[in-house]
């Protein structure tokens, strides 16, 4: 059993600098073409030594660390000097930082004065760290938002951005409260949506949708007899039906919804297997009572598989199972953007997906997947593709060329460039 984020007695720990691997913008270049590459490094060249911090609250799990793991190096590559933090947390922040995420999202949250005080104490140890002078800090979501008012570093010279990545349209009332004057001492806050911004907020507003790396290991071509064997590898019977579900082990995801979907599918389809990955975050301590929960639910259920990124299935694994599985499904309930959504279709995988959050801008109903709310309506679906193959390489196909057109990662870097240059 893999072990729970660390809870600490000793205070607060050192903020950790996050290493990526280097990446090449040139590489890009026969995925997206030369038009994209020119304007890109036009945008780069007049912000060339640029100094920007990235802060988020985890280097791996989640569409934060999957953005920036690629975003970091682009912009590096294109000239910009770029370095990425985590703000380091124990079990008692990440747990508050958690619900803030939830509350966020509307789930009803009550903030005590001890977490409210242990949440200031844990970013007044990091912004105390800040010695450095950047010219932008854009601090990714609710866990290091109080940085920018607790800074004393690069006060009057630094631009600071809040980006937030969750389905923040209707927020609890006390999540909200707590939330709103730190984050209008920003600069400027990006959203994902229009109707992503919460009601009132007093600061300019620049919206961003994400947007995946074609070339990462959980994105780039693999060859069909390698992505069975990785999937055999992990218990797939690559002869029969699979149905996937890739993303956190959350309550938004809804991964016990997915299960009543593969049950009732089942009922038409004997032999299809569900194969259910959660990539357990650094700063999501609330996945692991998720995770108990599935187990105990799928015991003596040999044909669904519980896989985990602490078992070794990580990007490649993803890559592999995303490409094999006859259907994909993302049971969303809300969603800030649904990162694997666009990752599934761009291997042209057909996915039945929530109609939540980004996930309808990603995929048009009948078009390029399925969209679908209640569990009836997601089996169904399933049902359908399962029975009508040629349809569902059909919708995956036109899935994957709307990928292509939107939500590849030079579009968001190039919108990141010029997000940067607007601030300065
Ligand atoms: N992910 C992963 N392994 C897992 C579960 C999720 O690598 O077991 C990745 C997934 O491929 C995607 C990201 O985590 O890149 C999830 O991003 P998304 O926007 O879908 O949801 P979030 O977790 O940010 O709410």
């Amino acid at each position: 059993m893999p072990s729970r984020p660390g809870s600490s007695t000793q205070g607060p720990a050192r903020p950790q600098r996050v290493r990526v691997k280097r990446k090449a913008l040139e590489s890009y270049r026969r995925v997206v073409g030369d038009e994209a590459v020119a304007g890109i490094r036009e945008a780069a060249a007049e912000l060339r030594g640029a100094r920007i911090l990235e802060l988020s609250s985890t280097a791996t799990g989640g569409g934060v660390a999957e953005l920036l793991t690629s975003l970091v190096p682009l912009q590096r590559d294109v000239g910009l000097d770029v370095e990425w933090d985590v703000i380091p947390g124990d079990a008692d922040f990440f747990e508050f930082t958690k619900a803030l995420h939830n509350g966020l999202q509307g789930m009803p949250i009550e903030i005590t004065d001890q977490q409210r005080a242990e949440y200031l104490s844990h970013n007044t140890a990091y912004a105390a760290t800040l010695t450095d002078t950047y010219d932008v800090v854009i601090v990714h979501d609710p866990q290091p938002a109080a940085v920018r008012e607790l800074a004393t570093a690069g006060k009057g010279h630094t631009r600071w951005i809040w980006r937030c990545h969750v389905d923040s349209s209707t927020p609890d009332p006390a999540a909200w409260e707590f939330l709103q004057p730190l984050v209008e001492q920003y600069d400027r806050a990006v959203f994902t949506l229009p109707q992503f911004v919460p009601a009132g907020l007093s600061i300019p507003v620049t919206l961003i949708e994400p947007a995946i790396d074609p070339l990462s290991s959980k994105n780039r071509e693999l060859p069909g007899y390698l992505s069975r064997e990785t999937a055999a590898e992990l218990g797939i019977d690559i002869s029969r039906p699979l149905m996937l579900q890739v993303s956190r082990f959350d309550p938004w995801k809804d991964p016990l919804g997915v299960v009543e979907v593969w049950r009732q599918a089942r009922a038409s389809f004997g032999g299809l297997q569900l194969a259910l990955v959660g990539a357990m975050a650094g700063d999501d301590p609330e996945a692991w009572d998720i995770y108990r929960q599935l187990e105990a639910e799928l015991a003596g259920e040999p044909d669904c598989h519980l896989l985990t990124n602490q078992m070794g299935v990580t990007a490649h694994e993803v890559n592999a199972l995303q490409r094999v599985a006859d259907v994909a499904i993302q049971k969303s309930i809300r969603e800030g953007f649904g990162l694997v959504v666009s990752e599934t279709l761009w291997k042209g995988t057909v996915i039945v997906a929530g109609r939540a959050g980004g996930i309808p801008s990603q995929l048009e109903d009948g078009v390029s997947g399925r969209l679908a709310t209640e569990v009836d309506e997601f089996a169904a679906a399933v049902c359908e593709l399962l029975e009508y193959p040629t349809r569902a390489r059909e919708l995956g196909a036109a899935g994957r060329r709307h990928v292509l057109g939107n939500f590849l990662i030079t579009r968001l870097l190039a919108d990141h460039l010029s997000l940067i240059a607007d601030v300065l």
